[in-house]
């Protein structure tokens, strides 16, 4: 018996012990690895395997930076004093890690900065059900502008989280692709209302911008983004994610959340069918 066939043995025994919900995920592991390695396609099949195996027992996160924590993120984010210095993903890894469960994290340790980047993620790991953007270097809007047209040429639902400044914390937009106004929709319309005196106001690059926030607004901005984060993955027509189609903001000053309410426009080349994405061309 060749090596290939002992390790389709293998899977075939964790697929039936599995159906049974009594084998060790290590197990799993172990059986998926021999088979991976068995195989010439290996990355293609080795991921619809492993997920296809992994899907009921376990849960999947992918998490992407190349940042250390640094004293000034300790009131922007869940990250303690003996963090400082640590990869901001390991900490979050360990964190998933140490609830215990069937979870599985990966690692990438690198900057998104072109479409190409999140393209190479999502074209690896196949059957992403959700990307959340909380990066915001150099610009949240730059990083959801690429993050936005790699998820709408994957049909990929996406939250734009992480907004937060001095009192305000801005909150959403939800895009489900080809259903609601996706980033570029949403761009469209706030360039369209923008005041012409606005139109030749540029920003001011600096490289050492840190505007100080007041801390409760990035626990508020995440919870947000985790309700809607539920809503999407629980796929439930009566539990349907709130913040398609608006933006909010929330003031911490007078605890109210203001919305802006944008439309799916037709004349978007990301929505619409003259849209060929770059994945699907010959
Ligand atoms: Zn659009």
């Amino acid at each position: 018996m060749t090596w290939h066939a002992n390790a389709e043995v293998d899977l075939q025994k964790v697929r039936i012990t599995n159906s049974n919900q009594s084998i060790e995920l290590e197990e799993i592991h172990n059986a998926l690895s021999n088979f991976s390695r068995s195989e010439d396609k290996v990355n293609i099949i080795y991921e619809e395997r492993r997920r296809e195996m992994l899907e009921s027992v376990e849960r999947r996160f992918i998490l992407c930076d190349s940042d250390i924590v640094e004293r000034d993120n300790l009131n922007r984010a869940l990250f303690f004093e003996n963090d400082v210095g640590k990869s901001k993903i390991d900490v979050v890894a360990d964190k998933l890690n140490s609830l215990g469960g069937n979870i599985d994290v990966i690692k990438i340790y690198s900057m998104l900065e072109g479409k190409s980047d999140v393209v190479r993620i999502l074209d690896k790991y196949v059957n992403i059900d959700l990307v959340i953007n909380c990066a915001d270097y150099p610009s949240v809007d730059k990083t959801s502008e690429i993050i936005g047209e790699a998820c709408m040429e994957y049909n990929i639902p996406h939250v734009i989280s992480g907004g937060y400044n001095l009192h305000l914390s801005l909150i959403g937009p939800t895009i489900i692709p080809n259903k609601t106004a996706c980033y570029k929709c949403i761009d469209m319309e706030l360039t369209s209302k923008m005041p012409d005196d606005f139109k030749f106001v540029k920003k001011l690059y600096r490289k050492n911008r840190n505007i100080g926030n007041v801390a409760p607004l990035a626990g508020i901005s995440a919870s947000f983004s985790i309700n809607e984060a539920v809503r999407i993955l629980s796929d439930n027509n009566k539990l349907t994610p709130q913040m398609t189609n608006k933006r909010g903001e929330f003031n911490f000053l007078t605890s109210q959340v203001s919305y802006t309410h944008y439309e799916k426009n037709k004349n978007c080349s990301w929505c619409s069918n003259k849209y060929m994405p770059e994945h699907t061309k010959a």
